[in-house]
């Protein structure tokens, strides 16, 4: 018996809700720009969103799959536990292991619908550092006070852990997973894109810095805090919904001729 590891994928177009439908072009739009901006790790990882008006429902990738093979019509609905409830006819099947980070932010933080984890190389770097993300950038700034850190216990997530996983992230959209990677969610599938987006930005601009070796200035605390306060979303307008349409320029125009289904299917 030969196994179905194709990579075609029959439209659920037409039978799932518009809300759903929307919720996984915009989830597929995302894994394809974090392949865009190098942000994946092979087949590993994952981002997963809520689906609205079913919001124990979430939406998660084929393990399997390359990020930018991914479309709208590829994923996997499951619940907040991990369970299957619906996939494409394929003998791909989720990451269950790896649905336990995400799967523990779901259940602690109800209002968050999208959550993205990395293996980045700047982000691994930066997460093994003592100093942890440094304020060392206007980019990075707005991380003050705002972001979280939890301590490596291994690779697998036990019960306790996830425990200590939400209560290290707190309120926070962003969170350094030391030794291991990084991590962050939103109240969007578009806020959460732009914060990892900011943090994997951040982290690559303190890896160079660091390695010229050279002495660092940093801006005095009460700078560093009102800046801090000027980039959170509630404070001047909400992150990723004016860049997101441009992204999604940037990927219809590409995507159309990259070999790969478009991510839209
Ligand atoms: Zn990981």
């Amino acid at each position: 018996m030969g196994q179905n590891y194709s990579t075609r994928f029959e439209s659920v177009r037409d039978k799932v809700s518009a809300e759903e439908w929307q919720t996984r072009v915009d989830l597929a739009a995302c894994y394809r720009l974090m392949d865009k901006f190098g942000m994946t790790d092979l087949i590993y990882n994952h981002i997963t969103a809520r689906i609205p008006g079913a919001d124990d429902h979430l939406l998660i990738n084929l393990y399997g799959l390359l990020y930018r093979e991914i479309t709208a019509s590829s994923l996997v609905k499951i619940d907040v536990e991990g369970n299957i409830l619906w996939k494409p006819e394929t003998d791909y099947g989720i990451n269950k292991s790896g649905y336990v980070i995400h799967g523990a932010i779901h259940k602690a933080r109800p209002e968050v619908k999208c959550v993205i984890h990395t293996h980045t190389r700047a982000g691994m770097a930066v997460s093994s550092m003592k100093c942890g993300l440094l304020p060392m950038t206007q980019t990075a700034m707005r991380f003050v006070g705002h972001i979280g850190y939890h301590d490596y216990e291994g690779p697998a997530v036990n019960l306790e852990e996830r425990e200590r996983l939400t209560r290290d992230l707190g309120a926070h959209d962003a969170m350094i997973l030391r030794n291991h990677g990084l991590l962050t969610c939103g109240a969007t599938i578009q806020q959460a894109f732009n914060t990892m987006y900011q943090l994997e930005l951040s982290c690559r601009a303190q890896v160079d810095a660091m390695a010229a070796r050279t002495g660092l200035t940093l801006p005095p605390q009460e700078v560093l805090e009102h800046t801090a306060h000027l980039y959170q979303p509630g404070t001047r307008r909400p992150y990723g919904v004016l860049e997101w349409h441009a992204l999604r320029r940037l990927l219809d125009a590409e995507d159309g001729n990259s070999g790969y289904p478009p991510y839209w299917h």
